[in-house]
């Protein structure tokens, strides 16, 4: 078991100045309260805190990181609470520790293997500081060593999340060393048959193996030696994983494997690294085409190096790699090289070639705006343009940024886009206007019959959406602009002994009145353009009835009883307006002035929600916002109960008994106060804004009025916009 001395002692060497005090008080906390915890294989739990944090310390991970190492499961594992963690460790360790259990809380568990990507992403994502990352592999990877102690199930589960998330991660930060070791524990539990097979097949040829790979590798010694190059020269047996990667992908057999056995040679400087290859060209028959150098073009995620293959005195092929000890320190490391911990400050500090090469190696990584903020802040957002969701099932999804449940719901079907009624957003209802975040689990609510509205094109973000919901609303309200249409003509041709039915008589005759009248090319064209407000209607009429006949009929407002035309509103509609003639029309009053019954109102057909009733006076009105040719007659319905919600804004001075006074008087109108609330200001006056109900235009002015009776009271004004 791995001693805490032992960690402390592999940072204070890394590390020498650096206050350790930090570490020894993790590790007190870290066995207080995983005390009487045991693991798996029965140790003490605190084993595992301190085999990660060792993990890290060889890394030569900042105390900061190590000490996180110890603590890593405390919010997880035990009753400790973040304020507590905070109390004693600060902000920053509290943070990677918070980032840690955020991570092993996202569900893997359904992840296919075309999904693995979007995991690798979203984890990344999800996390701001890159130590979380690495705190988490140091984690992982102990897990890993320790697997056999657990049930069948949940070593297949771990094993598959290592090899799918995990390793390539370490892979895309460069840890090749960690990332070996976690996809030949994850190979050994996924698959033991396989591997114990392969291992076994491998052992037979070891032995052959390594006295050729002695062989080789003194002669290799020699040649360098000669050639005045001081080198390191080390040979091995490939890893099973990569054995059998290869034999898989290659459907070849194990004789057939080139680099079964590899030669590494480590040099000072560049030009080292090419006079080597040059001396073992010279002296071994290179395979064409197997030179690569990684040295010129580096991989993505930093890895240099000159690769070649040589065929051996006894014919056997073999592949060397050739580098400098800073680039091995980088191949094996990866990110974790480039770490540097400044003395005296907290938090730690990149150079701008770290930064470039971190961003290098993330090759799916989005541009970062600013590249200094990046630096001084030390925050990572690796994709600023997506989001991470979960479906419940665990299925991730991308989204932009800024996506709401909306865009969720028509990602997983258009169906469930259109039914959406709402959302559950890790367990909770949200307004559909909610902005996901990563990680959020979404529910989407629907209800058949469930239609989408034009303002969800306002809450959508995402290009599919959009256009779902533009399609579905152009469908749908020119069939209802072709209803309304079709209304509105028969009802005003009728008057000239006319209607649609005998105009369509005559073949071709409303698809010309459409042209002649600029809507279109077809009689729906001119139905709709009716029914949308489109239609100059005394254009149309113009064209079907002689001038005389014309100027003879009544204006259509007196043509006939309003009690005949009025019919049933539809659906939600304000039953308190009628609009004149027309039936089947929604309804609504408009919110930006909120008439209330008695005002002087307009009506307005709007583009698929029905009638917009404005009062006469509001400014969209007066302001032309409105195309007169959908402007349609309305009126209050007398009979209709009235209750209306207004907000009136009061200026008072401020002393005591005003609020008292003003809700007093409007108790005795029989007004409802549904909401009062004062703000009081510097110059000793108040501001009270009430929200009450009234029955109509003239119960309104009756209680402004007795409010500006009141004592004290500056001014009195009706608020236009409701909430
Ligand atoms: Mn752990």
């Amino acid at each position: 078991m791995i001693r805490f001395e032992d960690i402390h002692e592999t940072v204070r060497r890394h590390h020498p100045t650096a206050d350790l005090e930090l570490l020894r008080k993790a590790y007190i906390f870290s066995a207080v309260e995983h005390k009487g915890q045991t693991r798996a294989s029965g140790e003490p739990y605190l084993v595992h805190p301190l085999e990660v944090a060792g993990i890290l310390a060889e890394m030569q991970m900042d105390p900061t990181c190590v000490a996180v190492g110890l603590l890593h499961d405390v919010l997880e594992d035990t009753l400790t609470t973040p304020e507590r963690l905070k109390d004693y460790f600060g902000p920053d360790v509290l943070h990677i520790v918070e980032g840690v259990t955020k991570i092993s809380k996202i569900p893997f568990g359904t992840s296919e293997q075309r999904q693995a990507e979007t995991y690798r992403k979203m984890l990344l994502a999800m996390v701001d500081d890159i130590r979380v990352i690495l705190v988490k592999l140091a984690d992982r990877l102990h897990n890993m060593r320790t697997l056999h102690f657990l049930a069948e199930e949940r070593r297949q589960k771990i094993a598959r999340e290592t090899l799918d998330i995990y390793a390539p991660i370490a892979g895309r930060l460069g840890m090749s060393r960690l990332k070996n070791e976690l996809e030949e524990l994850s190979f050994q539990h996924l698959e033991p048959e396989a591997w114990r097979d392969l291992s076994a097949r491998v052992a037979e040829r070891r032995q052959r193996a390594t006295a050729f790979i002695a062989r080789i590798r003194a002669a290799v010694e020699e040649k360098l030696k000669a050639a005045g190059i001081a080198a390191e020269v080390e040979g091995r047996i490939k890893r099973l994983f990569s054995i059998q990667q290869k034999l898989r992908r290659q459907r070849i057999d194990l004789d057939q494997v080139y680099d079964f056995v590899a030669l590494r040679i480590l040099v000072d400087s560049v030009p080292d690294c090419y006079a080597v290859l040059g001396v073992l060209h010279n002296a071994w028959r290179p395979v064409p085409g197997r030179i690569k150098d990684f040295i010129a073009v580096p991989r993505p995620n930093g890895y240099r190096s000159v690769h070649t293959s040589l065929v051996g005195d006894e014919g056997h092929p073999f592949e060397v790699q050739i580098r400098t000890h800073d680039m091995h320190r980088v191949a094996e490391q990866g990110i974790a090289a480039h770490w540097k911990y400044k003395e005296g400050k907290s938090g730690v500090e990149h150079d701008d070639q770290a930064f470039a090469w971190l961003r290098q190696l993330l090759e799916w990584q989005q541009e970062v705006q600013d590249p200094h903020e990046f630096l001084t802040s030390l925050k990572l957002d690796l994709y600023p343009e997506e989001v991470y969701c979960f479906t419940p099932r665990g299925e991730v999804k991308t989204l932009p940024r800024g996506a709401t449940p909306v865009d969720f719901a028509y990602v997983i079907h258009t169906e469930v886009g259109h039914q959406c009624v709402g959302a559950r957003v890790n367990g909770k209802i949200v307004p559909l206007r909610t902005r996901l975040r990563n990680g959020d689990i979404v529910e989407i609510l629907t209800s058949p019959g469930h239609h989408p509205s034009r303002d969800w094109l306002t809450l959508a973000v995402t290009s599919r959406a959009r256009a779902k919901i533009r399609h579905w609303l152009n469908v749908h309200e020119r069939q209802r602009a072709l209803d309304i249409g079709r209304k509105h003509l028969d009802r005003e041709l009728k008057r000239y002994d006319l209607s649609l039915k005998k105009l369509q008589a005559t073949p071709g005759r409303l698809d010309q009145l459409a042209a002649d009248l600029g809507v279109g090319t077809r009689a729906d064209d001119l139905i709709s353009a009716a029914g949308y407000g489109k239609l100059e209607l005394r254009a149309l009429l113009a064209k079907l009835v002689p001038a005389e006949k014309l100027q003879e009929a009544p204006p259509p407002e007196k043509s006939r009883p309003l009690a005949d035309a009025v019919k049933r509103l539809l659906r939600v509609g304000d039953e308190r307006i009628k609009v004149r003639g027309t039936d089947d029309l929604l309804v609504y009053r408009a919110r930006c002035c909120n008439p209330i019954m008695g005002e002087p109102i307009v009506g307005y057909i709007t583009r698929g929600k029905g009638v917009a009733v404005h009062a006469q006076s509001c400014p969209n009105v007066t302001g032309l916002a409105y195309d007169p040719g959908r402007r349609i007659a309305v009126e209050w319905d007398r009979q209709g109960e009235g209750a209306y919600e207004v907000r009136i804004a009061v200026g008072v001075e401020d002393r005591p008994g005003l609020l008292a006074a003003i809700t007093s008087v409007l108790a005795g109108l029989g007004t409802d106060i549904r909401n009062a609330e004062a703000r009081t200001f510097d110059d000793r006056t108040a501001a009270i804004e009430l929200t009450v109900r009234v029955a109509d235009l003239k119960h309104l002015e009756k209680v402004v009025k007795s409010i500006r009776g009141v004592g004290g009271v500056l001014d009195v004004e009706r608020h236009s916009v409701t909430r």
